[in-house]
């Protein structure tokens, strides 16, 4: 199958089944989304999801953020991953936010990726989600999960995968196209044992085609091999056979 008949089939197949994903973080504003997805590098939105109703109540704007200490911001979040490092960001992102942006969240993945914390794949979140800019971030699942269907040919890194997806997805398509992968990603098409017994997509899936094609072939070769000794010791039963008769004749 092209590549582009997947792009048409996983868009044709998402926006019919699941027109409006959204993110599973929590929150109320495009500071507090902000900070949760800072928070979720490397952990899961559920944790995320714990901490933050607390965090956001003590920390609820950028000020309030610049003028704490890495340690109090510690101690809300501390059973995140690398809380160590995620409180010195929080801090770090609320002074730069009063101090270079007049306490507004900036617009522009070159601007957000200057916040501490914030790396191209935070920066595309959230110019995607606040400000509907068609960005693609790569994550873990979008990039296992693209790859898998065979919407990306030799993407190795996650730029590659946001670069490949970003010139193939129609453009109205590429924020949702984002939260499509994540969930597929996460509830489905599991990083070890992918639920292809259970996913609608394996009709356009180069992963499914793949293995299920080699599978196909193995079970080929298993019947010729098993034809074929059938056939060698149908022969030589009937070598025998005929030696036996030929004796039975000569005596
Ligand atoms: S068919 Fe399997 S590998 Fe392909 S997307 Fe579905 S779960 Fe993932």
């Amino acid at each position: 199958m092209l590549k582009a008949e997947r792009y048409r089939h996983f868009v044709d197949y998402f926006s019919k089944n699941q027109p409006n994903p959204v993110t599973e973080l929590h929150y109320n504003n495009p500071f507090q989304l902000l900070v949760a997805v800072i928070l979720s590098a490397q952990c899961t939105d559920k944790r995320i999801n714990q901490v933050t109703p607390a965090l956001f109540e003590r920390f609820p704007t950028p000020q309030d953020l610049a003028a704490a200490t890495s340690d109090e911001v510690f101690a809300y979040i501390r059973s995140v991953s690398y809380p160590n490092n995620k409180a010195k960001h929080l801090v770090g992102m609320g002074k730069m936010l009063m101090e270079v942006f007049n306490g507004e969240i900036p617009s522009g993945i070159e601007n957000l990726q200057k916040l501490p914390g914030v790396g191209r794949k935070t920066a595309n979140v959230i110019a995607s989600v606040i400000f509907e800019e068609p960005a693609m971030a790569v994550d873990t699942h979008v990039f296992r999960v693209a790859n898998r269907i065979g919407l990306t040919n030799n993407a190795r890194t996650p730029l590659a995968v946001e670069k490949q997806l970003v010139q193939n997805i129609p453009k109205e398509y590429i924020g949702v196209a984002h939260h499509w992968l994540i969930l597929h990603g996460r509830y489905i098409c599991l990083a070890r044992s992918p639920k292809c017994d259970i996913c609608p997509l394996t009709w356009f899936c180069r992963y499914y085609e793949r293995n299920n094609t080699e599978a196909a072939l193995q079970r080929l070769e298993a019947a010729k091999l098993k034809k074929a000794k059938e056939a060698k010791k149908k022969k030589a039963l009937n070598i025998i056979d005929k030696e036996l008769r030929k004796r039975s004749v000569d005596n």
